[in-house]
């Protein structure tokens, strides 16, 4: 008899990790495989966004995020520079945690917190859930579907033991090389490889001051022959930076990279720091074909990989987790229909295309950033001048990619098979702000209620039914409905205004993941058509 899973997760990355934590936040088993050990060594991920900090928050873990080693006080600004020691041609502030103050659409900010922090943080909330067992140094070897299962053949590395195991379903989060979807056969499709850049990781104290540089955390290097690298600190309490070259010539490797000329340009003077890690990598922007087939479902850089200009990667990974997470939760507890796992792919495809796209275009306006940079570097009018128009210019193009409020919370799941449509004109769909809206599809827009919680709060575990002031309609039949499918539902009347304004409806049914399910003013005609709608049935 094989051992039964019910969900079998392949990979411990972000996307893996956050997974098991939505399932086991909904208490449902599952069982992770990680092939490393989790230690990472050198780290990709540095920032958290707004909607990955509102899930944060929703599993109770953003405290720990907001404790990251990283420096409170630290500013997040993003400064273009000729070199490190060179000239400053622009800076756009960012507060560090310690001074931000939160925006009218979310009760969350971006936060810079590398994967070194961050994966911890998941790994414990996950670890500490009584429904979920992680196992690492355990791969995936193979997987067959059968009819009512994925039979899948796991291995202990550290002893070597094979098991073959039954998954109800199977989540590859196994990463851009996804064995998973590579057994499946299937493509991904995009405009492919957009280059070959280099990562150098050294430690380096007192950087900032030997170069008699402001704080900053993200510089960009522009010199003689145009915009070339980042700069970025990973961990400023332990000096650990990382330089990335933005190209290389697709044939070097970490071996022949001149990584001591590399540096020497990137801070624009010779000096000692102790390495840490070189490496070469593959820019993409692909999104797969699909993101199922049948009982097996894909997640993160299985399924989308993207330029990390915008730092959208992870950040899209974590939304594919928490709507797949709550829809394999609600089939197995049994309220979830038939149709619901398939909207998965529905909703977040299309948001996987929408960022794979724009970090792609975010890449482009480097690449083509192109302004005559004979004399940047020069201490003269001319150079003063060009550096003057260069930065207000690269603050406007380049400069897109650190204002993305409406790529981090403003995605919709338009069109989705499980949202009820009212009519409801779409408000913009712009990438740099977000229009709060609770039209169906959309996020459920925050605003801060009278105790001091924020609307975001309410939504957990179940669907969550709002009503807007003590005259809107009695959601009795509602309950009813949901109560007979053994939909989880929860009413919750609000009195303020601001909310009633916000979300514009007497009625506004919101998901576990804090999405819009359907609005009216009235109840619905046939309120369990309504219900096997959003429970995908
Ligand atoms: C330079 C750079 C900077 C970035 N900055 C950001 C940023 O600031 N913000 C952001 O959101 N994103 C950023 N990203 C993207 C982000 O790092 C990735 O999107 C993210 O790590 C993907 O997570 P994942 O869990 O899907 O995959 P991965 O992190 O690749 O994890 C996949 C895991 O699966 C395991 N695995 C694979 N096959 C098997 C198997 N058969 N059995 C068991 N285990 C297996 C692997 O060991 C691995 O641990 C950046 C990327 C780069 C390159």
């Amino acid at each position: 008899m094989l051992r039964k899973i019910p969900v079998l997760i392949v990979g411990g990355g972000p996307v893996g990790l956050a997974l098991a934590a939505e399932l086991g936040f909904h208490g449902v088993a599952c069982e992770l495989v990680e092939q490393s050990d989790g230690a990472i060594v050198t780290p990709k991920m540095n920032e958290v966004n707004v909607r990955t900090m509102e899930f944060c928050r929703r599993w109770d873990i953003a405290d720990k995020v907001l404790d990251c080693p990283f420096p409170p006080d630290y500013p997040l600004d993003v400064v273009f520079v000729t070199s490190l020691a060179g000239h400053e041609l622009a800076r756009m502030r960012r507060p560090g945690r310690g001074r931000q103050t939160p925006g009218p659409e979310s009760p969350m900010q971006l936060q810079a917190c590398s994967q070194i922090w961050f994966d911890p943080i998941l790994r414990g909330f996950a670890e500490a859930c009584p429904s979920v067992r992680l196992r690492h140094r355990c791969r995936l070897e193979r997987f067959e579907p059968t009819d009512d299962a994925v039979s899948a053949e796991i291995v202990d590395l550290a002893s070597g033991a094979r098991e073959r195991v039954a998954a109800q379903y199977l989540v590859a989060c196994d990463g851009a090389n996804s064995m998973v979807r590579g057994t499946l056969g299937i493509d991904l499709a995009g405009e492919g490889v957009l280059g070959h850049p280099a990562h150098l990781f050294f430690r380096a104290p007192g950087l900032l001051e030997r170069c008699g540089r402001e704080a900053g955390t993200f510089f960009l290097a522009i010199d003689r022959d145009g915009l070339w690298a980042n700069i970025r600190v990973v961990d400023p309490v332990n000096a650990v930076w990382r330089l990335m070259a933005l190209d290389t010539d697709g044939h070097e490797t970490a071996e022949t990279l001149d990584r001591e000329g590399l540096l020497r340009r990137a801070i624009g003077r010779s000096i000692d720091v102790e390495w840490l890690g070189v490496s070469i990598w593959t820019r993409r922007a692909v999104v797969a074909e699909r993101y199922q087939a049948g009982r097996v479902f894909l997640a993160g850089d299985a399924v989308h990989q993207l330029s990390p200009t915008g730092a959208l990667g992870m950040n899209t990974g974590m939304a594919d987790a928490v709507d797949l997470g709550w829809k394999l939760a609600a089939v197995l507890q049994g309220f979830g229909g038939e149709r619901l796992l398939a909207s998965y792919q529905a909703e977040r495809r299309p948001v996987g295309l929408r960022n794979v796209a724009m970090a792609a275009e975010f890449y482009l306006q480097h690449e083509e950033f192109e302004y005559g940079f004979g004399s940047i570097e020069d201490d003269t009018e001319d150079g003063r001048a060009l550096r003057r128009r260069c930065g207000e210019a690269l603050v406007r193009g380049v400069g897109r990619m650190f204002r993305t409020l409406g790529l981090q919370i403003g995605y919709r799941y338009e069109d989705s098979p499980i949202c009820v449509p009212d009519g409801s004109p779409a408000p913009p769909d712009d990438p740099e702000t977000c229009v709060p809206t609770a039209r169906p599809g959309a996020r459920a827009p925050h605003v801060f209620l009278a105790d001091g919680r924020s609307t975001l709060d309410l939504f957990r575990r179940g669907f969550v039914l709002l009503r807007f002031g003590a005259g809107a309609p009695d959601a009795a039949v509602f309950l009813r409905a949901a109560k007979s499918r053994g939909l989880p539902l929860e009413v919750v009347t609000l009195h303020e205004p601001e909310a009633a304004a916000l979300y514009q409806r007497k009625l506004v049914l919101v998901r576990p993941d804090g999405h819009v399910a359907w609005r009216g003013d009235d109840m619905p005609d046939d309120p369990a058509a309504v219900v096997d709608r959003v429970r995908g049935a």
